[in-house]
């Protein structure tokens, strides 16, 4: 049978119209950022303050392509006649991200909380070597991680919230404490001059 006249341009504007309607799926980057899923591996942001240098990060990395430096210092015995203890030091801890293959592995396997997956991707470089990202650089990366997500409602305060309140109403009580003190001894010294610099002596202020 032979085709009707026209036939081809109907079905074409039936293609056009059909895609016209049709939720548009074009990326609009860089002019619009992705929404990118919380759990996202961009790169790697490094809490440097929880990190003690344990190397069990560099040690599980399969790429090798984690780098650590440190020395020890010995810290003073807390207590007259207590032991001196020595502690890590770090000097250097970088991540190459050029051959990093975003696994995961060091995050999961860090005990005490330092490293963090960041939902940031736009760090290409056109130097190699630049990928290699040296801690002050792994610290930027920290203010992109995103906050945890919230526990369900019937969970157990984590430990560690628990006990970070604790210290934190501790010192709180002692610094109330302090201040108190210190008006207190203010106050029962009525005749002293107010203003005067500590360790100033009194027949100083008459010499001008
Ligand atoms: S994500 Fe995997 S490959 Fe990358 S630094 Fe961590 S352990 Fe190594
Ligand atoms: S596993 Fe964690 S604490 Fe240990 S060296 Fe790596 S980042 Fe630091």
């Amino acid at each position: 049978m032979p085709p009707i006249p026209g036939s081809g341009l109907a079905k074409g504007l039936a293609v056009t119209l059909r895609t016209m309607t049709k939720r548009t799926v074009t990326a609009q980057y860089p002019d619009v950022q992705p929404e990118l899923p919380p759990r996202t591996r961009g790169v790697i942001g490094l809490f440097e303050e929880n990190c003690t240098v344990c190397m069990l990060c560099a040690r599980e990395c399969p790429d090798w392509c984690i780098y650590i430096d440190s020395h020890k210092e010995t810290v003073p015995a807390a207590a007259p006649g207590g032991r001196e203890r020595s502690r890590n030091v770090l000097d250097r801890f970088a991540i190459d991200f050029a051959l990093c293959m975003y696994c995961g592995i060091c995050i999961e396997v860090c005990p005490f909380d330092a490293l963090f997956w960041s939902p940031e991707f736009e760090y290409a470089e056109t130097d190699i070597h630049e990928l290699t990202h040296e801690r002050d650089k792994l610290r930027e990366w920290m203010w992109t991680v995103p906050e945890p997500p919230a526990l369900d409602p019937g969970a157990e305060e984590p430990k560690e919230i628990a006990a970070a309140r604790k210290t934190a109403d501790k010192l709180q009580a002692q610094e109330a404490k302090e201040a108190a003190e210190a008006q207190e001894a203010e106050q029962s010294r009525p005749g002293e001059t107010p203003g005067r610099a500590p360790g100033q002596a009194p027949e100083a202020e008459g010499q001008e």
